[in-house]
């Protein structure tokens, strides 16, 4: 693992420099970037580093990026995919304006550009079958073999492609191939295929096309025609690079955009493919494209990533020319540092163990003033009560406690958050043993936290008051794989983390926590940072644990 937050962000990356060139020679006046998924699925966290990168190349040089969707392949598009992207760029902070815009905008121009090539002798049309055409293609070391249907004439191959048009072959019988070199050193070049039949209606253009262009076709002449001028992908289009300029060079374009290719963002721990991330999705693994597991998007938005987080990850995680992986601790220390900023602190209990104090007055309640955010000084206080009847983490007790363990145990003291120090003088067991009920005493000396005789505890316990605690259903997370890097044997589903998801049914929070609304993110004192579900009712909170507090990614740097 490499290169995780240690880039300097006073020094421009390899393709921030570029643009500042260009910029400061004139090349061009205005930076136009774009960002294109397919909507096939939905955006994950590695998409986030594309978006960011676009759009904060646009807004540092003053230019604009546009969102456009690549919507050249109608078999696995979907208009729930279209509405999910639009959502997570804007939740993540970008706005691309007017500039809106779609593959399938160009199908004509495309079309037109296609009878272009045909009519320069630059295409041809090829009865090959894909087998066919995939076998004479050749290897890295063999040349491919031409096509018997290469050398066709003008005057055919123009009427051959304007039957694929028109609607008069069927799917898979003829191809538009661009007519380059089969012998190319690079295999992109050995006649691609431009064009390709699918008798299948699209989302956005219905039965108007049954043909449709490939990638490579589609995507460098978008850019022009949005006169895109920096046109970022990632590293596996680097090959595809010299097909990109051949086209761009061959054809009346508007504009000559650059590609330019960057190293994906690859995460520890997580898969970041949209085909992989489907399978989980259908195969019943997770619970939908948001589920707080997924390293989508909209799952770390329901898991509580503030969009601010996952922008300090992108950004510091740097723009590299060679493939690394990034520490998943790293993507949860952003998420930390962020949240530690912004949240309020609260008290809540995920494992409740029943306290009662036993001097002090039933009926009574004193409202305790608790610090809402120590790193904040202006979020306030509260008032959290505090009765005779009280619930603590059953962790926090230890009957026959081992030496390191300074908690609450028979006859020690401790102290209670914002509260009072606590004595425990009896244990309370049901008939198979287990620890039930712990009967305490207060001292009222102790009121806010400190003894007046100065005499110490060696532990601070958060808690809830019994009657007045809300109960909560809360999901605890761990990784999704239990593997650093899942699916390297090439199965993903057998590196599955059986134990990615806890479901507590029965956590106790402070009565603040009753109405907070879905999206609405708070720390539990020593327990980590939590965001309220879209699953909560007027009746019952549901709560995530996005993140605990133990920092191990700070650790390690502190550790060196
Ligand atoms: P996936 O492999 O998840 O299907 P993709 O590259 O096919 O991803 P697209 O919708 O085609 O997905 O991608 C839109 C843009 O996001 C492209 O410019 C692509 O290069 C970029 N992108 C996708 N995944 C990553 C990643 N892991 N890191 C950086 N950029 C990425
Ligand atoms: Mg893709």
């Amino acid at each position: 693992m490499t290169d995780n937050g240690d880039t300097d962000n006073e020094r421009l990356d390899f393709i921030r420099e570029i643009v500042r060139s260009d910029r400061a020679s004139g090349r061009h006046a205005a930076i136009v970037t774009r960002f294109p998924p397919e909507p096939n699925g939905y955006l994950h966290i590695g998409h986030a580093k594309s978006i960011c990168l676009n759009f904060g190349i646009a807004d540092e040089f003053g230019g604009r990026c546009h969102l456009r969707f690549d919507d050249t392949n109608p078999v696995k598009e979907e208009t729930e995919y279209i509405r999910s992207i639009e959502e997570d760029v804007r939740w993540l902070g970008f706005d691309w304006g007017d500039n809106l815009f779609h593959a399938s905008d160009y199908f004509e121009q495309l079309y037109e550009w296609g009878e272009y090539l045909v009519k320069a002798g630059n295409a041809y049309v090829d009865d090959l079958s894909a087998e066919e055409i995939r076998t004479h293609r050749g290897t890295l070391t063999e040349p491919g073999k031409e096509s018997p249907y290469r050398n066709r004439g003008i005057d055919e191959n123009l009427e051959l492609f304007r039957a694929m048009r028109n609607g008069n072959v069927p799917d898979g019988a003829r191809v538009l191939r661009a007519k380059i070199d089969m012998a190319a050193g690079n295999i992109n070049l050995r006649d691609p295929v431009l064009y390709r039949i699918l008798h299948v209606d699209h989302p956005r253009t219905g039965d108007a096309w049954c043909i449709y262009p490939t990638y490579d076709f589609a995507h460098g002449q978008s850019d022009a025609v949005e006169h895109i001028t920096h046109s970022l992908c990632t590293l596996e289009f680097e090959a595809h690079r010299p097909l990109y300029d051949w086209l761009v060079e061959h054809l009346p374009v508007p504009s000559k955009p650059r590609q330019i290719e960057f190293a994906r963002f690859n995460l520890s721990y997580t898969v970041l493919s949209k085909r992989r991330l489907l399978k989980l999705v259908e195969g019943g693994h997770v619970n939908g494209w948001d589920d707080p597991r997924m390293p989508t998007l909209s799952g770390m938005r329901r898991r509580g990533y503030p969009p601010a987080a996952i922008r300090d990850c992108a950004k510091r995680s740097g723009v590299a020319k060679r493939d690394s992986m990034v520490d998943l601790a790293f993507l949860e220390h952003c998420v930390r540092s962020e949240l530690n900023r912004t949240s309020e602190r609260r008290m809540g209990v995920l494992r409740p163990l029943k306290v009662v104090i036993e001097n002090f007055p039933e009926n009574q309640v004193d409202d305790l003033e608790a610090v809402n955010n120590p790193e904040d000084a202006g979020a306030g206080t509260r008032l959290v009560p505090f009765s005779r009847e009280l619930f603590i983490e059953s962790d926090d007790f230890m009957e026959d406690p081992p030496k390191k363990f300074f908690r609450l145990a028979p006859g020690r003291e401790v102290r209670l958050r914002y509260a009072y120090f606590i004595t425990c003088r009896e244990v309370i067991k049901n008939a198979d043993g287990e620890v039930v009920e712990l009967r305490c005493t207060y001292d009222p000396e102790t009121h806010g936290g400190d003894a007046p005789d100065g005499r110490k505890v060696k532990a601070t316990l958060h808690w809830v008051s019994a009657p007045h605690a809300v109960s909560t259903e809360v999901r605890l997370f761990d990784t999704l794989f239990s593997s650093p890097d899942p699916g390297a044997d090439g199965d993903i589903l057998a590196d599955l983390n059986p134990d990615s998801l806890e479901v507590i049914s029965d956590a106790r929070l402070e009565p603040s926590l009753a109405d907070l609304e879905s999206g609405e993110r708070v720390q539990l004192e020593r327990l980590g940072y939590f965001c309220a579900d879209p699953d909560t009712t007027l009746e019952r909170p549901v709560f995530n644990r996005t993140v605990t507090l133990r920092d191990t990614w700070a650790k390690m740097k502190a550790r060196g």
